[in-house]
């Protein structure tokens, strides 16, 4: 039986095992087969407090994990496949084995979202990518395209001029999502363009992608944009798959809170990205996992000491007769 199972290992996860582990709790970590988060898929981070240089992402977490690990988390990295939060103990699967625990923490994030279009899933890994940092490299001085109007797809563009020769920018709208400053330093970087009112109706192309099929949304007309690689930059889904029937989400699947941090299930806390539906960044997310750390702390304190008042009350008649 585990004190804490904290499933997830991006920075909300990882903290809370932190916490959990000072706190002698020595918490089960399933981190997953691709552990980390999303930060194992971003370059540089410049917003995380204490690095005023910035810090790669995937070296971020690696700290992260090491800090948790330095103080007894226990970390595995599997998926964890089934829950059951409906009996004490609280059981979690990784695959056929089972696992039983008085308290889980939810930090399982969210992932990137794909287009859903014609030829784009057989093309995946074949130009069609979510994650510049993996495959940027493989498209030198090749015309590159990016989806999206927000901060990711302006990082992503950026990042991608260091290897093609050229990089559009196709937003669904006329006005970008992104914050200022970073739509302004894509805007001004000389090998970015932007195509508004544009999306992608197909991809296309035999063993390697060679063209979209793209429709302007406000006119309906369509055409054709030759392109060696695709990077689509459109948000993220949380990953609550595995726990549908078990915790309480909303239309889009983030799991519900009343106060971020409890959930309908007692005894499971959540943290980050998998419900965090506003801030959304690594920052947060930790703040975010040390809450549940605490709270999942202080409810295993309150169960402990209601366990020996129980333990305690059937003697004590037999001590006030006396
Ligand atoms: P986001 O802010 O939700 O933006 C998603 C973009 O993709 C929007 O422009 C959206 O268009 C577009 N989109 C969504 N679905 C689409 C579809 N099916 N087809 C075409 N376009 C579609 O997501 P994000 O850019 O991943 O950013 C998420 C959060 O992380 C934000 O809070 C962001 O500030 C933060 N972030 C920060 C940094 C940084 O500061 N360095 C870097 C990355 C991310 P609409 O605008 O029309 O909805």
């Amino acid at each position: 039986m585990e004190r804490l199972i904290v499933i997830g290992s991006g920075p909300a996860g990882l903290t809370a095992a932190v916490y959990a582990a000072r706190a002698n709790l020595a918490p089960l970590v399933f981190a997953g087969y691709q552990y980390g988060g999303q930060l194992m898929f971003t370059t540089e981070v410049e917003n995380y407090p204490g690095f005023p240089s910035g810090v790669l992402g995937p070296e971020l977490m690696e700290s992260f994990r090491a800090q948790a690990q330095r103080f007894g988390a226990k970390i595995q990295n599997v998926d964890v496949t089934q829950v059951d939060f409906t009996q004490r103990p609280l059981r979690v699967w990784t695959g056929q084995i089972v696992f039983e625990a008085e308290s889980v923490i939810v930090a399982t994030g969210a992932s990137a979202r794909w287009l859903g279009v014609p030829g784009e899933a057989a093309l995946r890994g074949r130009g069609v990518s979510t994650c510049a940092t993996c495959d940027g490299a493989f498209f030198k001085d090749k015309t590159i395209v990016v989806v999206g109007g927000g901060d990711s797809a302006m990082e992503e563009a950026i990042f991608l001029t260091r290897f093609g020769s050229h990089v559009t920018v196709l937003h669904r709208r006329d006005t970008l999502r992104a914050s200022k400053i970073m739509a302004d330093r894509a805007r001004a970087h000389p090998k970015i363009t932007f195509a508004f009112n544009v999306a992608v109706a197909e991809v296309r192309g035999d063993h390697a992608l060679q063209s979209l099929v793209v429709r302007d949304t406000v006119t309906g007309a369509t055409s054709e944009l030759a392109a060696d690689a695709l990077f689509i930059a459109i948000g993220h889904d949380p990953n609550t798959a595995v726990f549908e029937g078990q915790l309480d989400r909303d239309a889009h699947g983030y799991v519900l809170s009343p106060d971020g941090v409890h959930t309908n299930a007692t005894g499971v806390f959540v943290a980050g990205d998998v419900y965090d539906i506003r801030y959304k960044q690594a920052v947060t997310a930790a703040g975010m996992g040390c809450r549940a750390a605490l709270e999942a702390e202080r409810y295993l304190e309150e169960r402990d000491a209601e366990r020996a008042l129980a333990e305690r009350t059937p003697a004590e008649p037999a001590a006030a007769s006396r």
